[in-house]
């Protein structure tokens, strides 16, 4: 048996798991949550038993301790699993960094030299690689990175239409995120298709929601930017917008560089617009007829259709439209008002197949596949990471 414990480190919370990259067998996955903050959980879960920790976590490395000792008081045993490495899945690798790396110290030094461009994801990222590498000192430590799929975009899709030498200068550019999700769904839509030379839109819409243009594999496009602020309506980011609000609001509501980043960070999006983030939430009250939810609804829905036209013309041509995350392997809500009016295109969706959201969801007649395809960036981050261990190895 070989396994990789995948830590994927936010802000306030370590999401893990540890799993058979080769049979995807999950022996175990938890979460803890509020490190830093009163009330810290952590739900560690192993087959059909979830266990529940409650406690103080000051900072990532308490809170790992609690993730690793949680294994020997429950199970399974991490000196007995046979861990080939530890997957860290880590935002912004910058211009430089096309792939997984190893990690040593040098890559600790680049990842916080990066957090400059992903002040909100890197340092948790990097807090999380050096309390493992503490704890866990014998396995090597292999970091995955979510701008890594889109290393090569396309110059005239990765510019922005700023002065050059400022964005030499300050390393502007569309870096792209989500991109193991893109890259292993892009991956799935080809197997099931059995096709390699595919135009394929990958809409991922979880709380944070990004849309990408991948043909043969290679990705051409991709809805965040810089940061992952831009693009499509997120659950609490805004997505695309003027950046002349911005000058507006600071100039006519005094609102400071770090008040305007709260407001599309956290404050806009589908709970700006109504209230809620959770899209569960959202479509319920549009059905019981209340308008800013209906609205926001419109917003969200409207944008990816937006998306998907772009793309389809980036591509010149469209073969499959897949849908995943959380929004997008759950809502055939969002799935139908996304892709209404596209027939044009050659999309036409089947209502029951959307409604079972199982696989294909296109008509048999419809030139574009369309499919819900569940995303599992665990599973890329172990595999990519487990290549390491095993560089000759399946
Ligand atoms: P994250 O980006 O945090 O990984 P997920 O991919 O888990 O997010 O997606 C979370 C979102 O999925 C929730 O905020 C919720 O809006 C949405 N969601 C989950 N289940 C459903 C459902 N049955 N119908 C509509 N939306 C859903």
């Amino acid at each position: 048996m070989s396994t990789v414990l995948v830590v994927n480190a936010g802000s306030s919370s370590i999401k893990y798991q540890l799993l058979d990259p080769d049979t995807r067998e999950v022996s175990a996955k938890g979460l803890l949550e509020r490190i830093g903050q009163a009330g810290g959980e952590l739900t560690h879960r192993v087959g059909e038993e979830t266990t529940t920790r409650r406690g103080e976590y000051d900072d990532h490395g308490e809170g790992l301790q609690a993730v690793l000792d949680v294994f020997e008081e429950v199970g399974p045993s991490l000196s007995e699993a046979g861990i080939v490495a530890v997957g860290h899945r880590v935002v912004q690798g910058g211009k430089a960094i096309d792939g997984p790396r190893l990690v040593d110290d040098a890559l600790e030094t680049e990842i916080d030299r990066l957090a400059s461009l992903a002040p909100l994801h890197n340092p948790p990222n990097l807090a999380a690689i050096r309390v493992a590498r503490e704890l866990m000192p014998q396995v090597p430590h292999v970091a995955v990175f979510d701008t890594a799929f889109f290393h090569d975009l396309p110059d005239h899709s990765a510019t922005y239409a700023i002065d050059a030498a400022t964005a030499e200068q300050y390393a502007i550019r569309r870096y792209g995120f989500h991109g193991t999700s893109h890259k292993y769904v892009s991956a799935q839509v080809a197997e099931r298709l059995g096709r390699d030379d595919l135009r394929t839109i990958v809409l991922h819409l979880g709380n944070g929601a990004s849309a990408s243009a991948v043909v043969g594999g290679v990705p051409v496009d991709t809805s965040m930017g810089m940061t992952p602020l831009e693009g499509l309506v997120m659950g609490t980011r805004s997505g695309d917008l003027d950046p002349a609000i911005l000058f507006h609001l600071h100039r006519v509501a005094g609102l400071d560089v770090d008040a305007l980043d709260t407001l599309l960070n956290k404050k806009s999006g589908l709970l700006g617009m109504c209230g809620s983030n959770d899209m569960r939430d959202v479509t319920k009250a549009a059905d019981a007829g209340e308008a800013d939810a209906a609205l926001a609804l419109a917003v969200y829905t409207y944008r990816l259709r937006r998306y998907v036209g772009a793309y389809a013309a980036a591509m010149g041509g469209l073969d499959a439209v897949a849908f995943t995350a959380g929004v997008g392997e759950n809502s055939p809500r969002v799935r139908w008002d996304s892709l209404a009016g596209l027939e044009f295109l050659g999309i036409r969706l089947d209502e029951a197949r959307n409604a079972a959201g199982d696989g294909v969801i296109s008509a048999d007649d419809s030139a574009v596949t369309v499919l819900v395809v569940p995303t599992d960036e665990e599973l890329e981050i172990a595999r990519q990471a487990a290549g390491f261990a095993r560089p000759s190895g399946g």
